[in-house]
Parts: structure tokens; sequence; C-alpha cells
């Protein structure tokens, strides 16, 4: 991941030098929808989504507001991160409905 500053968005010039991580810092065609600053980092982890999650979402929170978007589309994450938990609900539903009704009485422990 590239994080050289002149990558776009105009610097501020208030921002102290060391709140910037280095690691995370991702500077793309995405603008945060909540406040239009295009300074946002890609968390590895989120409490709704894992490590996959916001992998998977192309999901990331911007530093000026602190609001999470997707930086693809530049739009809010929040109906994609619905989904995404009524969908691993739904796997794990699954999941145990076949262990239950398939694999337990096939390995004759039902
Ligand atoms: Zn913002």
């Amino acid at each position: 991941m590239s994080h050289s500053p002149a990558d776009n968005s105009p610097e501020n010039p208030f921002q102290s030098p060391t709140d910037v991580a280095d690691d995370y810092l991702v500077r793309g065609p995405g603008i945060c929808p909540y406040c239009g600053d295009a300074d946002f980092e890609r968390p590895y982890f989120t409490n709704w989504g894992g490590y996959i999650g916001p992998w998977l979402l192309t999901h990331a929170v911007c530093r000026r507001c602190g609001h999470g978007f997707n930086v693809n589309s530049g739009t809010s994450n929040l109906l994609n991160i619905a989904l995404y938990q009524i969908s691993s609900v739904l796997l794990v539903i699954l999941a145990l409905a076949v262990g239950f009704f398939y694999i337990l009485p096939a390995w004759k422990l039902l």
C-alpha cells in the first residue's frame, strides 16, 4: 500500500505528523461521504466483520470524522454491513442444520 503524502487531497497543515499511522495509510479515489475528506485508513479488524468483513467490503474509516465508508463507491457501508452480518448468521444456521440433519445421523450419533 502506498502512503506517499503527495498522492491526492490537500494536506492539513495543522495535522500533527505523529498521529499518522504509516501502516494503515491508504489514499485512493474514495472520498469520505460524511465530511468530504480523502484521508482515511483501512482497518484490519472491525467488531462487525472481524478480519474478513472490512476487506470484503473495502471498508475504510475516515481520519477526520471517524465514520466508516466504502472506498470503492464512496458511500456508506451500513447496508453492506447489515447484509454481511445477516449472511454470516444464515451461513452459521445452514452449517448447523447440515451438521444436525445429515452428518450426525450418518455417523449414528443421533
Ligand atoms: Zn469523514
